[in-house]
C-alpha cells in the first residue's frame, strides 16, 4: 500500500486556494456551473488538486448537465475511494482521494453505460493535465 499523504490543515491551506481548501479538505461543494472543468472537453487527465494522484481521464468524462465535471469511471480505480456520507439529511456515497483523503464529490447510480455510475466531482478538487498533442 502506498503511504498516505498527510498534512496539517495549516499546510493544506498554504498549498491551496481558499475554494480548493474548502471543497477538498472540508468537504465543500462548489456552486454548479461555477467550476473550471464542468465544460472542459479537452483530452487529458484529471489529478487530485492536493496530492497529484491521477483520478480521472477525459475518456470517461460525459456531459451530465449538472454543472459539475462528471465521469462514469475513475481512470485509476485504486486512487478513488468511496465512503458513506450521511450529511445534509441524505445518504450518499462520497468519493475521496485514496492517497490523501481529499473530498472529490459524490457517486450516483444514474450514470451512462457501461458502468451506470456518475462520479459527480468538484472542479476545485481537480487539476487538469492536457494530453500532449
Ligand atoms: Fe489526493
Amino acid at each position: 500500500m502506498v503511504e498516505k499523504v498527510k498534512k496539517t490543515d495549516a499546510e493544506w491551506q498554504a498549498l491551496l486556494t481558499p475554494e480548493q481548501y474548502q471543497v477538498a479538505r472540508q468537504a465543500g461543494t462548489e456552486r454548479a456551473f461555477s467550476g473550471k472543468y464542468h465544460d472542459n472537453k479537452a483530452k487529458g487527465i484529471y489529478r487530485c488538486v492536493c496530492c497529484g494522484s491521477e483520478l480521472f481521464s477525459s475518456e470517461t468524462k460525459f456531459d451530465s448537465g449538472t454543472g459539475w465535471p462528471s465521469f462514469w469511471e475513475p481512470s485509476v480505480a485504486e486512487n478513488v475511494a468511496t465512503k458513506r456520507d450521511f450529511s445534509h439529511f441524505m445518504i450518499r456515497t462520497e468519493a475521496v482521494c485514496a492517497n490523501c483523503d481529499a473530498h472529490l464529490g459524490h457517486v450516483f447510480n444514474d450514470g451512462p453505460k457501461p458502468t451506470g455510475q456518475r462520479y459527480c466531482m468538484n472542479s476545485a478538487s481537480l487539476t487538469f493535465e492536457p494530453a500532449a498533442e
